[in-house]
């Protein structure tokens, strides 16, 4: 059977017409875009109509959107560029929340003498603007705050939160990675100075990402050698897959309304049929803003992974946010910051929707999941059955 998949915030398929689009740049057309002939010459001009269609995305212009390798470049390249634009500050503030190429990135410059916080969140993951005022001093070089949570979908005030930090005279970074294309993006609204996105989530292909950073913001590079990229990101473009993102914005772009409209119905269908047929079930996350395509429920006194393994027998691709199942030790540390419950954060599972999600899909899963969880639940060691 083919895979009932609802993991997208962990990766998305990549559309037909993004892989067409790319496939020339694989075959005849390997040209190197800054050689001076004219046979390279054609690739440069084709990142250029890809950058126009990212930018177009977020009404950015062409100028502001820097080509990386992934979310990750891109988030760390943001962090490191506020930090040698700014040698005379010290400080960074984020939230417990971020992705760990944030959170890690911080943690590794707080091993280097900087000073970070850490600003928490209430029990729905949302963040309190008036305790992050005062959290940025006049020794802070960057505040890094994610637009949408990857694991419980959780969208940040991102507006209001960049016109805080820019009224405090810090440069401003969102990680948009998990927002980008389900929701509509203006940076022309939302005074924040660099933005990342990652195109595995958005239907393009895994490594390729983009770092907008606002014209006038002084930045420095974080990869440095040739003049790629107006010497803002060395390194040999990734042509197919940057024509391949290019497409993915401007699909993205085209369809965002329809398509969430569609995907919402059917996360909401998901959600509320898991919330009526399992006892012991609760939504994580501000249920009121939060994107369109995700769910991360709680089954209370089961294990996430058991849930996760009985699953796949089904051929039902999820994730999980107690320990291991995303390589890491430690139960989320997402879920951790809102203060669920330690045998609510074990049986937390993440269904995560795309434009490919078809409402069959959702039917099996309501038809399994009751199943599983009181099956599982008999077996439980937590205690209630
Ligand atoms: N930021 C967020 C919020 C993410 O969800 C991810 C990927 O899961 C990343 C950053 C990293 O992106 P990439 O996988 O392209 O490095």
């Amino acid at each position: 059977m083919k895979e009932v998949y609802l993991d997208n915030n962990a990766t998305t398929r990549v559309t037909d017409e993004v892989i067409e689009a790319m496939l020339p740049y694989f075959g005849t057309l390997y040209g190197n875009p800054s050689s001076m002939h004219t046979f390279g010459g054609q690739t440069s001009r084709k990142i250029e109509d890809a950058r126009e269609s990212v930018s177009e995305l977020i009404n950015a212009e062409p100028g502001e959107i820097i080509f990386t390798s992934c979310g990750t470049e891109s988030d760390n390249t943001a962090i490191m560029s506020a930090l040698h634009v700014n040698p005379g500050k010290r400080h960074i503030v984020t939230t417990r929340v971020e992705h760990p190429a944030v959170l890690n990135f911080c943690k590794t410059m707080a091993r280097s003498g900087y000073e970070i916080t850490y600003m928490p969140v209430n029990k729905l993951g949302q963040l309190n603007t008036g305790e992050l005022e005062s959290a940025i001093t006049d020794n802070t070089a960057l505040v890094s705050i994610m637009y949408a949570n990857n694991e419980t979908g959780v969208i940040f005030p991102i507006e209001e939160t960049a016109k805080i930090v820019k009224s405090k005279g810090a440069l401003f970074h969102t990680d948009a990675v998990q927002a980008v294309g389900k929701i509509p993006i203006d940076v022309r609204k939302i005074p924040v100075d660099m933005l990342s996105i990652s195109g595995h989530k958005i239907h393009a292909p895994k490594g390729v990402g983009v770092l907008y950073v606002r014209k006038g913001t002084r930045f420095s590079p974080y990869l440095i050698g040739g003049h790629q990229e107006k010497g803002r990101r060395a390194g040999t473009e990734n042509i197919a897959s940057i024509i391949g993102l290019g497409k993915a914005c401007e699909l993205a772009k085209n369809h965002m309304r329809e398509e969430n409209t569609k995907i919402k119905i059917l996360r909401d269908r998901l959600e509320d049929g898991l919330l009526k047929s399992c006892p012991d079930a609760k939504v994580n996350g501000d249920r009121d803003r939060r994107l369109p395509n995700t769910t991360n429920i709680s089954f209370e006194y089961v294990e996430g992974e058991a849930i996760l393994l009985r699953l796949n027998e089904d051929n039902i691709c999820a994730s999980s946010g107690s320990a291991c199942t995303s390589g890491s030790l430690e139960p989320s540390h997402v879920l951790r910051a809102m203060g669920v419950p330690f045998t609510a954060i074990h049986g937390s599972v993440r269904l995560s929707l795309s434009r490919y999600s078809k409402d069959e899909e959702i039917d099996l899963v309501l038809e399994k999941m009751p199943k599983i969880i009181k099956q599982l639940r008999e077996l439980s060691p937590y205690g209630k059955k």
